[in-house]
């Protein structure tokens, strides 16, 4: 299968300097049962105007890291450490009043479900006014004016009329890109979308995603896009994140991650995409066992336990030490393998089974 990646079809503007830093991030919740470590030392740059894709199965810290962003955590039970500069602002350890203020007008979220963000008590108009009046200043007849205008910018026929409909009213297509309108209404500088188009059919996801590269074309905001999907980043994303166990496995452009992967993580979730060109004889190949417990992860690589190529590395240094990609690598797998081994693995043994 050919996939054109987003880089292919467009050259990403040139821009070195992060407008997002994360540096060495943990996060970790205090449960009954003990302290569950969600994210273990993650680190990744974002620039303006680019999208980076946080990929990995439930439970890798994806949607913990971005909530860790927006300082959406309850304090009494989490502990969040670590650098996160937006813009060059410290966001770790500041302020509620601080975030409250960036959240919806410098950064804001699209969500996974359009029916838990969106209130069935208001209209449509109505929440995407809310935050335009709350945040610029705007006055009533303003903000409605800019719901209109958000409204049809995201494609909905007749804003004027729709925009006193309710979120029922809506088909699920609709009420995503409502609420995209909703996020994108103060022009947030980043935008964090949590598997925004996991809820929809094939076309309309399809429809979502290019509508979120055509605003970003636009406006030059960052997204970080979170999915457990590498197909939906193919496209989308510019550079990749895989995470597993909280932290980062592998780091690289889509175009590396999706060609020459090299984490044996990645190779998984690669094989686990179904294929049209694929004969339906041919299974999927998914990851077999099942994401580590966080509150007691594996010792040494936290992917040793569903790992095939453990033998390669040879005695037990895959369950005794913790790979990781060195610091300020833009490249890289947190794996004991050699680069050599990775490669011939890849093409190989990997390779013949993603055709
Ligand atoms: Fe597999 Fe070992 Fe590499 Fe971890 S370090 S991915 S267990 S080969």
């Amino acid at each position: 299968m050919t996939i054109l990646t987003k880089a292919e079809a467009e050259p990403a503007p040139q821009d070195s300097q992060p407008f997002l830093s994360v540096r060495d991030l943990y996060v970790q919740f205090a449960t009954e049962d003990g302290t569950v470590k969600a994210v273990d030392g993650l680190s990744f740059d974002l620039e303006r105007g680019k999208t980076l894709g946080i990929v990995g199965e439930s439970g890798s810290g994806k949607s913990v890291t971005n909530m860790a962003i927006l300082g959406l955590h309850n304090p009494r039970n989490t502990m969040v450490k670590g650098e996160i500069l937006l813009d060059g602002q410290e966001l770790t350890g500041a302020s509620e009043r601080t975030l409250e203020k960036l959240r919806g007008k410098k950064m804001a979220m699209i969500f996974q479900d359009s029916l838990t963000a969106l209130s069935p008590y208001y209209t449509v108009g109505r929440q995407i006014a809310e935050p335009y009046m709350k945040h610029m200043g705007a006055s009533r007849k303003a903000a409605r004016a800019r719901a209109i205008e958000m409204l049809d910018k995201v494609g909905i026929p007749q804003a004027k009329i729709r925009v006193d409909d309710y979120p029922h009213q809506f088909s699920g297509g609709m009420r995503q890109r409502a609420m995209i309108a909703m996020s994108l209404v103060c022009d947030p500088a980043l935008v964090i979308a949590d598997e925004p188009t996991t809820a929809l059919d094939v076309t309309v996801q399809a429809q979502i995603l290019d509508l979120l590269k055509e605003l970003q074309r636009e406006t030059g905001t960052a997204i970080i896009l979170i999915t457990h999907d590498l197909g939906v980043i193919a496209n989308t994303a510019d550079d990749v994140v895989v995470m597993y166990a909280g932290r980062a496995v592998e780091r690289g452009t889509v175009r590396e991650i999706l060609k020459e992967p090299q984490h044996p993580y990645a190779w998984g979730l690669l094989g686990s995409i179904p294929r049209l060109s694929a004969s339906v004889d041919v299974p999927l190949s998914p990851i077999p066992g099942s994401p580590p417990s966080l509150l007691n992860p594996p010792s040494g690589c936290p992917f040793h336990p569903r790992c095939a190529f453990t033998g390669q590395v040879g005695g037990d240094r895959c369950s005794r030490e913790r790979p990781s990609i060195p610091l300020g690598e833009r490249r890289g797998s947190a794996c004991h393998l050699s680069p050599d081994q990775k490669q011939d693995i890849f093409i190989e043994q990997i390779k013949p089974r993603l055709r």
